[in-house]
């Protein structure tokens, strides 16, 4: 397969100008720059001969061929974090745009229909809801979604009725006996390619997640005339909370545990806390191991608060199992990067990822990674032109065999 370096290129440019200056780049879910990065990415589908729709939850799609039988999906998110990169759910966009071009260009013909997605919304900066765009396609979407609101009142609903929609994301959902399999190709977010000096790994698993809030009792006292032996200080054992939350992630393979707000009650130099709130965000590859580090953490928190004559609450906000993509569609993509020259390897996701809803609503499902200099969720990350046209030409070779 052949792909069009410059083409790719330059329809990265393009994209990230839309909501970007320079390599920042703010394209909220559900803003006029989404709006406007969905149009530019339909208008170059029509362009190519593809049946172009958004649906209710303002996914854009296109299909491609006369073929019948279920369709063979592609694609990422067009929406970024603020401040975000060119390169997080962008790519995998592009590069799926770029994986059917590539093959129309060799003369291939799809037996099957192939459908390139443009999900909407899968960071959740603006509504708090991520994944926004795949839930409502795949039927997973929280329960009142489209009346949450962001920070200045107006709501998921009244978003969707401005650009021409209903109003009611969950009429977007979708059949899924009408897909044979959903890929996508993502940046890797974290540095395990980059440290190995490979371009392309293919993801086995989506982690599990727990979000929880933990509150600690503790009592209000005036900071000079209370003793250090006399003190129930809320923050001082939430501190060793937090460092027991690290511990506990180091001491498991494969888990990494987080605290990443902290509120202090009442919050004044000159008074010892009185309580203190802080999240936790606990995540593993397998199952078996977000509930351990859940029970560890939860012993741990247990422990000194007995240790320091405190009270806790641990309140779960949610939680997201471990997912394993689809062994058939892993194969796939190893052999495909392999004809690319690459040896892959197999590297499990830290972060969500909208292929996790369609694996877990029972559409087989496949991700490639492509090395990303500078992290993620930040203007400095970076898919190099030739590890995007690796990526773009594994991605082609995959769908050539599902649906050529
Ligand atoms: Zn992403």
């Amino acid at each position: 397969v052949t792909v069009d370096r410059a083409r790719l290129e330059r329809r990265i440019a393009e994209l990230s100008a839309i909501g970007g200056s320079g390599t920042s780049v703010t394209r909220l879910g559900l803003s006029a720059d989404e709006q406007r990065a969905r149009e530019l990415i339909g208008g170059w589908l029509r362009a190519r001969g593809a049946t172009v729709w958004r649906d209710a939850a303002a996914n854009v799609y296109g299909r491609f061929g006369e073929g019948t039988g279920p369709a063979v999906l592609v694609g990422s998110h067009i929406d970024s974090v603020p401040e975000g990169g060119r390169f997080d759910g962008a790519l995998g966009v592009l590069c799926a745009v770029e994986a059917v071009e590539a093959l129309l260009d060799d003369g291939v013909r799809f037996r099957r229909p192939v459908e390139v997605v443009g999900w909407c919304d899968e960071e959740g900066a603006r509504f708090g809801i991520g994944l926004f765009g795949s839930s409502a396609a795949f039927g997973r979407l929280p329960d009142g979604a489209a009346a949450r609101a962001d920070r200045t009142g107006l709501t998921i609903a009244d978003a969707l009725r401005a650009i021409g929609e209903s109003g009611d994301p969950v009429r977007a959902k979708r059949e899924t006996s009408g897909l044979a399999a959903y890929l996508e190709l993502h940046i890797e977010q974290g540095p395990r390619l980059a440290e190995r000096g490979l371009p392309l790994g293919v993801v086995s698993d989506i982690v599990g997640i727990l979000h929880a809030r933990v509150t600690v009792y503790g009592r209000q006292d005036h900071a000079g005339a209370t003793v250090m032996s006399a003190r129930q200080d809320a923050l001082a054992a939430a501190s060793e909370m937090v460092l027991a939350v690290e511990s506990a992630a180091r001491a498991l393979p494969d888990a990494v545990g987080t605290v990443g707000e902290i509120a202090v009650r009442p919050g004044a130099k000159n008074v010892v806390p009185g309580e203190c709130v802080f999240s936790l965000d606990l995540r593993a590859r397998d199952e078996a191991t977000v509930e351990q580090l859940t029970r560890d953490v939860r012993a741990a928190i247990r422990r000194i608060g007995d240790s320091r004559g405190v009270k806790s609450s641990v309140d779960v906000l949610s939680r997201v199992a471990a997912v394993p993509l689809d062994p058939k569609l892993r194969d796939l993509f190893l052999r495909c990067a392999k004809q690319v020259g690459v040896d892959a390897p197999e590297l499990f996701s830290g972060a969500g990822h909208d292929a996790e809803n369609s694996q877990l609503a029972g559409v087989p499902t496949g991700m490639l990674f492509v090395r990303s200099t500078g992290g993620s969720h930040n203007p400095n990350e970076l898919a190099t032109p030739d590890d995007a046209v690796l990526g773009a030409r594994a991605l082609a070779l995959a769908l050539k065999e599902l649906a050529g």
